[in-house]
């Protein structure tokens, strides 16, 4: 008889991204308080990725739970067609002027993925709508990750995620991220395409997350952005990771001039307490799909697009966000990162550091290549699980993304344990 949360999910349940035949038995976690949770037996982990990167102001957060109570004995869902609700609209009202780039709609949907199928959809369609027949490509960045629904999945760079279905999705011009180097080179390769014949760059600006954390200059974002918005190609900033705070500013796009025409977000947008996405767009988009004529329309929605719990939950995290003490809060974390590298660099087992906001990533020297499937991956888990921290590491590179609010305290365990792992190593 099974008996442990463990034992019981070991019979039923499928997780995602995990080799279900050699994963070792997942852990059964049942409290979470601040950057910690607790297991079955009470046991404490730290929570230093965030669960996955969603959560910025720690777990169970008591002003989160209220506000998400009284939504609950309120109203908990409607149809979000030809129906409206107070949290889905105070939650716009609230969002859209502290977003880059003169954003003036909000599109609700469930998660990161959808959020980028909207964008990708309202991009496509936009074009379509004014006339524009030819303008269908759609220009990505290598070691892009934007999702795992199809589009999204098309629109991410082609890798072990992508490879069973790579035949079945759908053309996207990969290009490399911008340094002060090849600025050159890329408008070169996009004007070769065909510059009328793109309808919009998707990419997450500075930091490309399940890629392996890999960092790229914001200057060099902003002149290849404002030369595609020249050529009247539509700019989809995903940050969907990036935004909330995560690297230093509110968002990735602030350190750069050229405001994008549309916005994904998701992950931190509820504090990483419930699932919700929202894709934001100019006006100058939302008025292309304006018509006498019905097919013009955009024809997406999701059962649960706009729920109330998820609207309350985003903004009760508003608040927290929009509090200095947040701001605070991840200037500490940035400031330990930056003493933890002075260590760290001394270690010949560790190369190409890099930091951004609350962020910190490098890459282990292993025998193997730098990729997702380096088998050091495997032991990294092993040994921070046994440590009770919770990090998950990419292939061979290893980083830090917790809470904001993790104590300095909680900071140097993790630390600690890094440091552990290299010596030992
Ligand atoms: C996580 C992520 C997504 C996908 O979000 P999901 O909610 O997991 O579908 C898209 N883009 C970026 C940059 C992400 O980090």
């Amino acid at each position: 008889m099974a008996t442990t949360l463990s034992e019981r999910d070991l019979q039923v349940i499928w997780h995602p991204y995990t080799q279900m035949q050699t994963a070792p038995a997942p852990i059964g976690i049942v409290r979470g308080e601040g950057a910690s949770l607790y297991d079955e037996e009470g046991n404490r982990y730290i929570d230093a990725t965030s669960s996955w990167w969603v959560n910025i102001h720690g777990h169970a957060h008591p002003y989160i739970a209220q506000q998400l109570a009284a939504q609950a004995l309120q109203l908990q869902h409607c149809i979000f067609a030809g129906y409206t609700h107070p949290t889905a609209v105070t939650l716009a009202e609230k969002l859209l002027p502290i977003l880059p780039g003169r954003q003036s709609r909000v599109f609700y949907s469930d998660n990161g993925s959808t959020a980028v199928e909207v964008a990708l959809k309202m991009a496509l369609q936009y074009w379509h709508n004014k006339g524009v027949q030819q303008r269908k490509k759609i220009l990505a960045f290598h070691h892009s990750y934007h999702g795992d629904t199809f589009g999204a999945m098309s629109v991410s760079s082609r890798s072990v995620f992508t490879a069973p279905f790579d035949e079945l999705l759908f053309d996207v011009h990969f290009i490399d991220t911008p340094s002060a180097d090849n600025i050159t080179a890329l408008k070169a390769t996009i004007q070769s395409l065909g510059t009328d014949a793109i309808a919009a760059i998707i990419f997450e600006p500075l930091l490309q997350g399940a890629g392996g954390m890999l960092m790229y200059e914001a200057s060099a974002l902003d002149q290849l952005l404002s030369w595609c918005q020249e050529q009247q190609i539509l700019l989809i900033a995903d940050e969907i990771l990036t935004g909330f705070g995560r690297t230093g500013k509110n968002f990735a796009m602030e350190n750069v001039a050229t405001p994008p025409d549309m916005i994904c977000l998701s992950k931190g947008l509820t504090g990483g307490a419930m699932a919700l996405g929202i894709t934001t767009c100019t006006a100058a988009i939302y008025e292309a799909f304006l018509s006498e004529n019905k097919l013009k329309t955009l024809f997406h929605g999701h059962s649960f697009t706009a729920n109330p719990l998820a609207c309350s939950v985003a903004l009760a995290s508003l608040d927290l966000f929009l509090d200095p003490n947040c701001a605070q809060q991840r200037q500490r974390v940035q400031a330990q990162h930056e003493a933890f590298i002075q260590r760290l660099s001394a270690s010949s087992a560790v190369k190409q550091i890099r930091l951004l906001g609350t962020i910190l990533a490098f890459e282990i020297v292993t025998p193997g290549q730098d990729t997702y499937t380096n088998q050091l991956a495997d032991e990294l888990h092993r040994f921070f699980r046994q440590k009770r921290i919770m990090l998950r590491p990419l292939g061979n590179t290893l980083y830090i993304l917790a809470p904001y609010c993790i104590t300095d305290k909680e900071l140097g365990e993790v630390y600690g344990a890094i440091m552990e792992f290299l010596e030992r190593y």
